[in-house]
């Protein structure tokens, strides 16, 4: 009981609103403090124990939303982060399904976040696992897009409703015309698929300015909100 989820605003760039949040995994250490997800997950993944702490963050979003509606808020939809593991015992479905069930959370208000990591070990596995989630109405996404291995041909397979742009490239548009160009081609390619596209990293009016020039109206970001605990983001929820 040392985890503990935090919550990123995902917001309308042109008026900074909030539409939805991310689920961030924290490990709240009797001595360490507050451990970040890249000190931990890495072996929360090599010994098979993601397995479980990713079905506790699903469970835990939703009795999260669950709660909010009912203090009367008016929650947005929570994005939570899957690990390749998760693909492997082939019950995604059936957890997330029972989470949801268990919380009377419409699947419309939970997002999957999956990378390219996900689909490695049993791609046509991981598609239908996928295809299932999404025909039962959540929505999936590919985080960090354009790091990793990075093939094409899956987004024409997965049923995808989302690319988010690894925030190393929005960080560098600015600076780097190798990067900008690369955001534009990101953002340019998620219109001609018609996925939504969303930018990771926002610290900055100037990458606002620049990714909204190049058509990309969703983003995270320091600018419009750190990760932080469920109470202090429930203040940005409207009644
Ligand atoms: P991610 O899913 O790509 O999450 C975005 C990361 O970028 C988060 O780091 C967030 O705090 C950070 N970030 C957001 N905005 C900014 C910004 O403007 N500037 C900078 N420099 N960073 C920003 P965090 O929370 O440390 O998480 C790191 C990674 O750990 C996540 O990357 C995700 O891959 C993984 N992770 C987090 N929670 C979970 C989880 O519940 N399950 C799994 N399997 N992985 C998780
Ligand atoms: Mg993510
Ligand atoms: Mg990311």
């Amino acid at each position: 009981e040392e985890f503990e989820l935090h919550y990123q605003p995902k917001v309308r760039l042109a008026d900074a609103s909030m539409i939805g949040m991310e689920a961030l995994l924290r490990w709240r250490h009797p001595e360490r403090g507050l451990v970040a997800p890249n000190e931990f997950v890495p072996a929360l993944e090599d010994t098979g124990l993601i397995v479980a702490v990713g079905d506790w963050v699903v469970r835990e979003a939703c009795r999260q939303l669950q709660h909010w509606a009912r203090a009367g808020l008016t929650p947005v939809p929570i994005a939570v982060n899957l690990s390749a593991r998760q693909f492997e015992r082939g019950d995604l479905y059936a957890t997330i399904a029972r989470h949801l069930a268990e919380h009377g959370v419409s699947p419309g208000m939970v997002e999957l976040e999956v990378t390219e990591s996900c689909l490695m070990s049993d791609p046509e596995d991981a598609v239908r696992q996928l295809e299932r989630l999404r025909a039962a109405g959540l929505r999936i996404s590919v985080d960090d897009f354009g790091t990793g291995y990075s093939s094409l041909a899956y987004l024409t397979r997965l049923p995808l409703s989302a690319l988010k742009i690894d925030r190393g490239f929005v960080n560098a548009a600015i600076s780097e015309p190798q990067s900008a160009a690369i955001v534009k081609m990101v953002i340019d390619m998620a219109m001609r698929l018609h996925f939504d596209v969303v930018a990771e990293g926002i610290e900055t009016p100037e990458h606002v300015g620049f990714l909204r020039e190049h058509g990309c109206e969703v983003g995270q970001g320091y600018l419009f909100g750190r990760p932080v605990p469920a109470a202090e983001i429930a203040r940005r929820l409207r009644r």
